[in-house]
């Protein structure tokens, strides 16, 4: 570090004012951590606290604070949320951490519901935006489970999908533009347009880019009229090839559904009664529409050798995914034996993939439940859930998890998919980038050497580079 903490503090105060300058023990303590069960739990990983935390309120005291990280070469962290669930907070190396909190800017800056797209600054939580939205009827087209937890430059930067992406896309789709501050301090604004051709487009860059390569300030999303009508379906299958061929078909049968997913015997029993693999779809739009496609898709149930079953065991399925989150993200943090995973690939590897991971898991002695969802034209994503079986030694604990993660994400390379699909990779899948992405993560890591050369910003992409 160049300069002192007193000399850092300084700056940052004449950045952002000195009441969105922290270095108090109780809010260092808390943003060195994520969602991420592992960094709570192991006592062999201890997290290490950030010095300053601060809370800029526009894209300009932003680049302020980027500034002052550069010239006394600190490390950066950009928080949104905190919600994900892989390491993205923290730092690799031993310079004092400075944690830049998006949540200050959280404005709906413009908002055009003719062409239905919405302006909002980054650290906007999804309810937040989503509350705007619902009272002028729209509602924004991504919709992750953890929707009032996370943020719009938290979705950005995970590369994150949501439970409508099968007919909205995942956010890549969703996303129509970007502002960023870049290491050096300065700002760069991507145009919005339905689409150009001028060359690359340097939106795309910074998605996933989990903060590697600047912060992301504000974001431009497509928003989505609000249906009158939904309906439900819901499908039994014995084996889960049938379940994934059904959901193939209907995907590229044009009956478009909103939430698409295949949950497990387990889950299913709880909502349809019947441990069968359960196909959960919605359709929704207005007039007749929404019951057609329901029809046409329930054909493709059957013709798949699957029962028709009772739709409230699908709208069940969806509420109680909906109400379970804080549940979900306690079950996970209180727990050392759980482990999780999101993995992707295409349709003739999903089901084999799934059985691949799910056999290795039980053969080690796991617990296993699996969701298929996340759809697109061309395959999806396996959110893959173990629990490890009773260890005594907790020191046997990280070990034994370290196994059960290469497992899924060998099962997800054997089928040519994707070791990380939708959360990002974080600490817990770093090493697995330089083999997924081959000779191209040499040039990753030459554009993050370009745009941050002196290494400030998240080096989890480009680890080993
Ligand atoms: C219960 C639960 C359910 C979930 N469901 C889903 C789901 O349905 N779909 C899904 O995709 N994910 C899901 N997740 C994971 C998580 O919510 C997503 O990864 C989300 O996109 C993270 O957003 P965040 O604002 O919390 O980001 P954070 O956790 O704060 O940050 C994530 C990463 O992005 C970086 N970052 C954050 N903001 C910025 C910014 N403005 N500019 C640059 N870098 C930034 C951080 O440094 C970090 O590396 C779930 C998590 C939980 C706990």
């Amino acid at each position: 570090m160049i300069g002192t903490e007193e000399d850092v503090t300084q700056d940052l105060t004449r950045a952002v004012g000195g009441e969105h300058v922290s270095s108090r023990p109780s809010d260092v303590m808390f943003y060195a951590r994520d969602c991420w069960a592992r960094r709570h739990l192991m006592p062999d990983d201890p997290p290490r606290h950030p010095v300053w935390v601060v809370w800029p309120g526009a894209a300009s005291e932003v680049a302020r604070v980027l500034q002052v990280a550069g010239r006394h070469e600190l490390a950066v962290v950009p928080y949104g949320g905190g919600s994900n669930l892989v390491g993205g907070a923290g730092f690799g190396d031993d310079r004092p951490v400075l944690v830049v909190d998006t949540k200050r800017m959280s404005r709906v800056l413009e908002l055009d519901e003719t062409s239905l797209i919405v302006q909002a600054q980054a650290g906007i939580t999804g309810g937040d935006l989503d509350e705007y939205l619902r009272v002028r009827g729209l509602f924004v087209a991504h919709m992750p489970t953890s929707l009032s937890q996370s943020t719009l430059g938290g979705w950005l930067a995970t590369r994150s999908a949501g439970a409508f992406t099968s007919r909205y896309g995942r956010i890549d789709r969703v996303c129509m533009g970007i502002t960023a501050a870049l290491p050096d301090g300065s700002v760069v604004r991507t145009r919005v347009a339905p689409r150009r051709a001028t060359g690359p487009d340097l939106m795309h860059l910074f998605l996933g880019s989990e903060g590697a390569l600047g912060i992301i300030t504000a974001a431009h999303l497509k928003v989505v009229r609000v249906s009158k009508v939904r309906v439900w379906l819901a499908g039994g299958f014995k084996e889960l090839s049938q379940a994934v061929a059904a959901m193939a078909d209907i995907m590229s049968s044009g009956t478009r559904p909103v939430v698409a997913s295949i949950a497990d015997p387990v889950v299913a029993l709880r909502h349809s009664g019947q441990p069968s693999f359960m196909l959960v779809c919605s359709f929704e739009g207005d007039g007749e529409l929404p019951v057609v496609q329901r029809d046409e898709a329930r054909l493709l149930v059957l013709a798949h050798g699957g029962a028709y079953l009772d739709p409230a065991a699908a709208s069940g399925f969806w509420t109680a995914r909906r109400n379970d989150v804080f549940g979900d993200i306690i079950a996970r943090a209180e727990s050392r034996v759980i482990g999780e995973v999101d993995i992707g690939a295409d349709w003739r590897h999903l089901a084999m993939v799934a059985d691949d991971a799910r056999g290795r898991l039980e053969s080690m002695g796991c617990g296993v439940t699996m969701e298929l969802g996340f759809f697109g034209l061309e395959g999806g994503a396996l959110l893959c859930k173990w629990q490890l079986p009773e260890i005594s030694d907790p020191e046997d604990v990280g070990l034994r998890q370290d196994e059960a993660l290469a497992i899924v994400l060998d099962a997800a390379r054997r089928g040519g998919g994707a070791v990380a699909h939708h959360r990002g990779v974080g600490r817990q899948r770093s090493a697995a980038v330089r083999a997924q992405l081959g000779n191209r993560f040499d040039l990753f890591a030459d554009v993050k050497r370009q745009l941050d050369p002196k290494g400030l910003m998240n080096p989890w992409l480009t680890e080993g580079a």
